[in-house]
């Protein structure tokens, strides 16, 4: 049997669980770095990081803030 490859996003959804569980569209998004669930360093109202918007720079997303559509989103695999 031969295994499928995969993607360093599709290996990040399969081992590293998120901090938090919203409704953000970014979930799927290749260009999101999440908050991994027992990180301490970043505020508590933080799902992430976007990597697309905003760059060279990172975009914090708040938790609050729930991104439904995003000119941006690119779909993991
Ligand atoms: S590009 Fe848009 S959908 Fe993707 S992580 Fe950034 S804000 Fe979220």
């Amino acid at each position: 049997m031969v295994e499928k490859k995969l993607t360093p996003e599709e290996f990040r959804l399969k081992i590293l669980e998120p901090a938090k569980k919203t409704d953000h569209i970014c979930w799927t998004c290749k260009h999101l770095k999440p908050v991994i669930k027992g990180s301490k360093l970043p505020p508590a109202d933080l799902i992430g990081w976007c990597k697309k918007l905003h760059w060279p720079f990172y975009w914090c997303i708040p938790e609050n803030l729930v991104v439904k559509k995003c000119i941006g989103y690119e779909r993991i695999g």
